[in-house]
């Protein structure tokens, strides 16, 4: 068999290449201009190539990028304090490079914690919490990871949003139940209050940690800094990535400090985790972040999104957090065709299920933006009407 590209076929063939973003807008290789209402899966919530994190990057570059985690560096736990204070502190952080890892870390803090026995993690059925192996078998979408079994054990899937479903599975061979508080990959499924508050109680009755996946839905694209923060309760562990480092690859494991005592020198390690580029693009995101007050702005953007996704009579149903927002399609129009012709017209969005789209514009976006983005929708759904 011949290869057709020096890349391994795991996605689909690319429609475009991208060459260069600025704000919420891509350029092709072809000099095309789009406008970008994905950011790279809900990861560039500061827009492309924003001058704070690009000046704090070329700083670090120029000062110190590596140096192992055998020695201290600076702008790391300068980073793991304001997320410690964001998430209500009292916790400790552990850097990773991905969202995976840092629920690989926080998989394996709840078993170091529990000790034998004490190791099973259960999550939602329709979740997703990555692609390596253990966190792949925490994933509850069983055609993910058919293929590659066997898989670590130690892991239960339940119905979710369904609090009776969790306590049944809930023995005394559980460490920590794991979900995320909107079902990003699922489909945009956002938890019930009295879901994450019932998983609150039952965890504080069992002595269970409750951990909450936040790589999609952390760091104020939700409306809230965190997304749990909807529903006033505190978990034990959180786990963020994928904005917080705006497209630079940097993720966290954060623990309460009685849960994150549980490991000690040698538990767990990492070679780039926290490393100072990394941390030095976090610190500058954070520092936008806060300065821009973006859970707020997200709260407001996404109202206006979401409003303007339903008056579309294409849409069904609207459905999501803040700026993670899916628009159901009415009966019969294919997600994925409608996100194609959406792409030819110039606007990047997913198909997140086969009849759903997925819409996470940066947190900066604008009343003209969405706006725009409405047009190009419109045109896209009369562009596919108008092939079947
Ligand atoms: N957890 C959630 C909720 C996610 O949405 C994702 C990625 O989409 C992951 C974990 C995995 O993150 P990564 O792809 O950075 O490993």
């Amino acid at each position: 068999m011949t290869a057709t590209s020096p890349l391994m076929p795991t996605y689909p063939p690319p429609a475009v290449t991208f060459v260069k973003g600025k704000g919420a807008r891509l350029w092709d290789d072809e000099g095309n201009e789009y406008l970008d209402f994905l950011s790279g899966l809900a990861v560039t919530g500061l827009g492309h190539s924003h001058p704070a994190v690009a000046q704090a990057l070329a700083i670090q570059a120029q000062t110190l990028v590596h140096t192992s985690n055998l020695f201290g560096t600076l702008p790391g736990p300068e980073v793991a304090g304001t997320l410690d204070r964001l998430l209500g502190g009292g916790g400790q952080v552990f850097f990773t490079n991905s969202g995976a890892e840092a629920n690989e870390c926080a998989i394996k803090l709840a078993r170091k914690w529990g000790g034998r026995g004490k190791h099973v993690v259960v999550s939602a059925l329709g979740s997703f919490h990555g692609r390596t192996l253990a966190t792949l078998h925490a994933t509850g979408q069983p055609q993910k990871w058919e293929a590659f079994q066997p898989l670590p054990e130690g892991f239960r899937h339940v119905a979710w949003n369904d609090l009776d479903a969790l306590e049944g599975a809930l023995d005394p061979s559980v460490a920590a139940v794991l979900v995320e508080p909107v079902q990003g990959e699922g489909g945009v499924n956002p938890a019930t209050s009295e879901y994450f508050q019932g998983i609150r109680r039952l965890c504080d009755e069992r002595g269970i940690l409750f951990m909450v996946d936040e790589v999609q839905t952390g760091l104020g694209r939700t409306g809230e800094w965190f997304g749990h923060q909807h529903f006033g309760v505190v978990p034990d562990v959180v786990t963020t990535a994928k904005a917080l480092g705006n497209g630079v690859p940097i993720g966290a494991c954060w623990a309460k400090a009685e849960v994150a005592w549980a490991f000690q020198p040698g538990d767990h390690a990492t070679t780039y985790g926290g490393q100072p580029l990394a941390a030095a693009a976090a610190r500058a995101v954070l520092a936008v972040m806060e300065a821009e007050d973006v859970p707020t702005r997200a709260a407001k953007a996404g109202a206006t999104l979401t409003a303007a996704l339903a008056a579309d009579p294409h849409v069904a149903e609207v459905r999501g957090l803040g700026l993670l927002v899916a628009a159901q399609l009415v009966d019969g129009l294919d997600a994925g065709l409608v996100a194609k012709a959406a792409l030819e017209q110039g606007l990047v969005v997913n198909a997140v299920t086969p009849t759903a789209l997925r819409l996470a514009p940066n947190l900066l976006v604008t009343d003209e933006e969405i706006a725009e983005a409405c047009e190009k929708l419109a045109a896209a759904y009369a562009a596919v009407e108008a092939s079947a």
